[in-house]
This record gives C-alpha cells, sequence and structure tokens, in this order.
C-alpha cells in the first residue's frame, strides 16, 4: 500500500510535469472505484489549469481555480506520466490529458479513489476525509518539540498501546505499520506500553524520530523519481533499510538481542525488547 512517502514522492515527481498546464480530456475507463469517480469531472475539469499539487496525508490535491480534486491511490494505484499517444495499460481506470501528456492512474484493485471540492464549498480542509486527520509530519505544528508534546498532551488518559495510539494516524499522520515500528525504536519505546503513561520526554524523542524514519523513507524514494515518468515498472514500497520491521529472529542492530515479533490491533509490531524497555 502506498503510504505517506509514496504519496510524497509521486507529488514530487508529477508536480513539474502537471503545474501550469491545462486540461485538455478526462477519460474514464472505469469510474468504479473505492467512491465512484464523478462523472462531471471532464466538464468541469477541461480548461483548467493545474495551480499546484499538494499532500495532505495520503491525499494528492489538485487545485484549480474553481476547487480541488483530492486523488487517493488507495491499496495499489499508481500515477504515472506518459505521451498522451502511449497505449494505455490494463487497469487504467481514469486519466486527464494535459496536451501531449497523459497522467494515468494505474490502479488494479481499485481501492483508489477520486473526490471534487469546489471553491463555492469553502477551503478543501473542510472536506470530510480530510477533516479527520492528525498533524503533518513536516508542517510547523509537528516540527521540534511541539509534534512530542502534542502527542503526549493528546495521549493523557488513553490506555491503548503507544503502536496503536501513533498507527491512529489520529494525532500525525503517514506512520503506516513499517514506520511505526522503526520510529518506536529509534524513540527507545516499548510498543506495548499504554500511550498514557508515556513521557513527555519520551514521546519527544518519538516525534523526532517519526520525522526522522520518514524523511529517509523519502530520500531512498527521490532516487526512484524517475520511474514516475514513462515507466512500466511497479513502484512498490521504497527500499527503506529497517532495523526492526521484518527482522524476526534476526540480532538487534544495534545490540544483537533477538528482535521479537508481536501481534497488536490485527498488525504485526517488531521491537527489541532490550533497547526498547
Ligand atoms: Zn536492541
Amino acid at each position: 500500500m502506498p503510504e505517506l512517502p509514496e504519496v510524497e514522492v509521486t507529488k514530487l515527481g508529477i508536480s513539474p510535469q502537471i503545474e501550469g498546464k491545462t486540461i485538455t480530456e478526462v477519460i474514464i475507463h472505469d469510474g468504479r472505484l473505492r467512491w465512484p469517480v464523478p462523472e462531471k469531472l471532464s466538464r468541469i475539469l477541461i480548461g483548467q489549469k493545474c495551480l499546484m499539487i499538494r499532500r495532505r496525508g495520503k491525499y494528492l490535491l489538485f487545485h484549480f481555480d474553481s476547487g480541488v480534486m483530492l486523488l487517493h491511490l488507495g491499496m495499489t494505484g499508481v500515477l504515472r506520466i506518459q505521451k498522451k499517444h502511449e497505449a494505455p495499460k490494463k487497469y487504467n481506470r481514469v486519466e486527464f490529458h494535459f496536451g501531449e501528456i497523459a497522467l494515468r492512474l494505474h490502479d488494479p484493485r481499485k481501492f483508489g479513489s477520486i473526490h471534487w471540492h469546489a471553491k463555492k464549498d469553502g477551503p478543501v480542509e473542510n472536506f470530510a476525509l480530510l477533516q479527520r486527520l492528525g498533524v503533518e509530519p513536516f508542517e510547523q505544528e509537528f516540527s521540534g518539540d511541539i509534534g512530542g508534546e502534542l502527542l503526549y498532551k493528546k495521549s493523557r488518559g488513553r490506555k491503548i498501546s503507544v503502536k496503536q495510539y501513533l498507527l491512529s494516524g489520529q494525532i500525525v499522520v503517514g506512520v503506516g505499520n513499517i514506520y511505526c515500528s522503526e520510529s518506536l525504536f529509534e524513540a527507545k519505546i516499548n510498543p506495548k506500553r499504554a500511550a498514557g503513561k508515556i513521557s513527555k520526554q519520551s514521546y519527544i524523542r518519538l516525534g523526532e524520530a517519526v520525522r526522522m524514519v520518514l524523511k529517509k523513507a523519502i530520500q531512498a524514494g527521490g532516487s526512484s523519481l524517475k520511474d514516475f515518468v514513462h515507466s512500466d515498472g511497479e513502484p512498490g514500497h521504497f527500499m527503506v533499510m529497517t532495523k526492526v520491521y521484518d527482522r524476526v529472529g534476526l540480532p538487534c542492530k544495534d545490540c544483537g538481542t533477538t528482535i521479537q515479533q508481536i501481534t497488536q490491533g490485527q498488525r504485526s509490531t517488531y521491537y527489541c525488547p532490550s533497547c526498547q524497555k
């Protein structure tokens, strides 16, 4: 599943090709995605210039004069830029033409989505699917100690495990399952501990760890930017060197203790019982 780093790198990859360009055609090959793709899209978008592409959580926000198109890659979605005359591949669901360029959404399992938020309905942040999201890890609201203080404040009285608390995305977005195990390892926090029992100091370390782990993943993905242009490949997860994730039974890279695997909320968690007390 594309996580925040993949979506961020997608944004970085497609923005230079799309921003400032005008939509000349919209083709919906199969609009039965997680939600039906609005049929009015082509009427709305043709002739409009894409002013800017932003990311909020795992949504890509395409800004136009009359509103914002929200695109989510779901489980298997990939955006590709190709020449319009190149034949679209199988599983191509929707495509947007900008003159000779085609931006194509390839999505075998169809859990992706496309929504339209008209300008007259106010700022896109009001859009229902964005309202529940936590803060952005690289924005001011999660910078320095502020991130850790926020995690601390919101966790008081919470009995759920710190792993599930962080993974929920309600406080800070983008910390998917891999990044959750890795961040807790970097911050030396045991994933089983109750969120409400963890000190402010530990949460400040966790805030820093979250930013560091996500930044590394984005940097790892940066080298695959070319994959978004004229690519036939299937960019999956970035090859991130993990310290604990998927390393059950192997020695901890810091202390040599055997890495453990547990299940929390039906998801695997990996940790070092010595480094993470
Ligand atoms: Zn260790």
